[in-house]
Parts: C-alpha cells; structure tokens; sequence
C-alpha cells in the first residue's frame, strides 16, 4: 500500500481520497479548505503540518484542482514568488495530475518533472460525482509506459476504466474531446425533452422511449436534465452540482482554443460553448451544467 498525498478534496476529490483511504492507502489530506481537510481525517485520512511535510514521505501525490493555473502555480511556483513543488521533491514520488486543464500546462509540468527525474501521468477523469463515490471513474492516462504502469494499480482504487491515450498531455487531449461531446449531448437531450414537453408528452415517458431508441445518450440514461424524472440527477435537487457551469465552459474554452490551434472544425462545440458563457454571465456558473434545460425552456 503506498503513502499519497492528495491535493484538492471538492466534489471530486473528497469521495477520490476516500476510495483510497477504503482501498488502505494511507492518505495525506489536503485542501485550502480546512473543513474539507477535518471531513477526510474523520474518515480516516492524515492532517499534515504543511503539503510540503505530507510531500516529504509520499510515494504518490494526486492533485484534484479546479484549473490548469492552479496545477501550475502548485508545482511549477510563480514568478518572482512561491518556489514549485517539484523543486522540493528529492524523495521523486509519483505525481498523478487528475484535474481538467489545457494540454500545454499538462505537458509543461510533465517537462518539469522530467528534468527532476520524477514520473508524472496527467489522467483527467470522467463519470461526475457519483462514479467519484462509487470508484467507477474513467481515466484516460498521458505519460510514458513507466510512470503509466506505476498510476494504474492506483487509479485502479478510484476508477473502473484506465486507459493509456499516449504520451504527455493525451490524456488532457481525450478528456477536451470528451468533454465537448458531453456539452453537446446535454444541450440537444434538453431541447429533445422540453420540445416533447411543450407538446404534451410526459417528460419520463420520453425518456424511456429515448432511451430503447436511437437518441440514447449519457446524459439521458445516467443525468436526466429534466426536474423529477430521475430523483438522483441534478435536476431533481434544484440543479446543485454535480458539474458545475463554471468548469463546463472552462473545458469548452480550452476545446475552442485548441480547435483554433489544430484548424479543426466544432461549430456545435463552439454553440455549446457559448451557451454555456451566457449562462455563467447571468451569474449562474455555480449551478449544475444540466440546468441548460433551464435556457432553453424559457
Ligand atoms: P471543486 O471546486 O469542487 O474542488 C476543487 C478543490 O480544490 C476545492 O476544494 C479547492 O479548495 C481546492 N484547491 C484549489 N486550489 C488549491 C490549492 N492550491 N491547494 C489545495 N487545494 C486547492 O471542483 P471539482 O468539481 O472537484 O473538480 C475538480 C477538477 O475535476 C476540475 O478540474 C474539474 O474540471 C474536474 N472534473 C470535475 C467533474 C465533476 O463532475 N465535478 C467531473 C470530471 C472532472
């Protein structure tokens, strides 16, 4: 069993850590917020002095956090002030970056760990919150075949599917095409249900109908974006997240980024993607990313 520290205890990484800690890892818990940190060491995790003491005997960091800037600033440091990490590590444990961020940040700290002969994958998930508490998640894995065989037996405590997608940073690139697709499966389930609704049809009905039919999808069978058809969707708990907007049109703007860049053509991912900003405008970021439904039903 191996000694990890984990960094970054919100939706995702609270249940993560907890996987691990029921698996008999020994857990260093650690987030900016000490309520997040108390919850973990009542179930079993450790308090350390500082992330850079927990760091000190750790065969295994795992970061958790909400955007590439906030993996940046933790291992690279930043200019002029905080000094990295990586830099710290002399003890090299294995560092497994599950957050969702741009491929260049991913591939930069991976160039970063290389030079301190440290093993890195990036290995961003998918399967929200409730396959984060089941242990189900998918990791789609970039790194080299060393520093992949070492993660798996780990991510293997959290997840169900671990995929190896390529070299650094293709696991960031799975997840933005991933991602996309899920945006875009959302918006058209949620114009799907209310164009039924607004003809009478009883939302569960077509649901079901869906469901055994060509339109079957994601997010119809396992987060119904339509209030009260599937009493564990966000939908039936006000919309709370979940999936917040916020970080939606955050992995939709990296998707846009890098279709510029690739000269690759989404013109649904970019509608999607402007859904999404509009409504994070309005103030409604915090939401769960299923009340798109909201938008369109208006
Ligand atoms: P969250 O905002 O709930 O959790 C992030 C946590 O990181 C917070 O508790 C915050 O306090 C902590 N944090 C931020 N900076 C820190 C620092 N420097 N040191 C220690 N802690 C720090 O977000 P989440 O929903 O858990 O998502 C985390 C990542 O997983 C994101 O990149 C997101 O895109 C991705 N993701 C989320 C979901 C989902 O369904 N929520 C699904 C797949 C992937």
């Amino acid at each position: 069993m191996a000694t990890i520290t984990f960094v970054g205890l919100g939706n995702m990484g609270g249940p993560m850590a907890l996987n691990l800690i029921k698996a008999g890892h020994s857990v260093y818990a650690i987030d900016l917020m000490p309520e997040l940190v108390e919850s973990l060491v009542r179930e079993g995790a450790h308090k350390a002095q500082s992330l850079e003491d927990a760091v000190k005997t750790s065969d295994v960091i795992i970061t958790m956090l909400p955007a590439g800037k906030h993996v940046a600033s933790l291992f690279l440091g930043e200019p002029n002030a905080k000094q990295g990490l990586l830099e710290q590590l002399s003890n090299k444990p294995l560092i497994i970056d599950s957050s969702t961020i741009d491929a260049a940040t991913a591939r930069s700290v991976h160039d970063a760990c290389r030079e301190n002969g440290i093993d890195m994958v990036d290995a961003p998930v998918s399967g929200g919150v409730a396959a984060a508490a089941a242990g189900s998640l998918t990791f789609m894995c970039g790194g080299d075949a060393v520093a992949f065989e070492k993660a798996q037996p780990i991510l293997g405590a959290m997840g169900a599917n671990i995929f190896h997608a390529g070299p650094e940073g293709a696991g960031q690139v799975a997840k933005m095409c991933n991602n996309m697709l899920l945006a875009i499966h959302m918006i058209g389930t949620s114009e799907a249900l209310n164009l039924g609704a607004n003809n009478g049809l009883d939302p569960s009905v077509l649901s079901e109908i869906m469901l055994a039919s060509s339109g079957k999808n994601w997010s119809l069978e396992k987060y119904n974006p339509y209030p009260n058809v599937m009493p564990t969707s966000p939908a039936s708990n006000d919309y709370r997240p979940g999936f917040m907007v916020d970080l939606m049109a955050k992995d939709l703007g990296l998707a846009m980024e890098n279709a510029v860049e690739t000269s690759s053509k989404t013109p649904l991912g970019r509608a999607a993607h402007d859904m999404y900003v509009d409504k994070q405008d309005s103030g409604e970021g915090k939401k769960d990313f299923s009340s798109i439904l909201e938008d369109i039903a208006k």
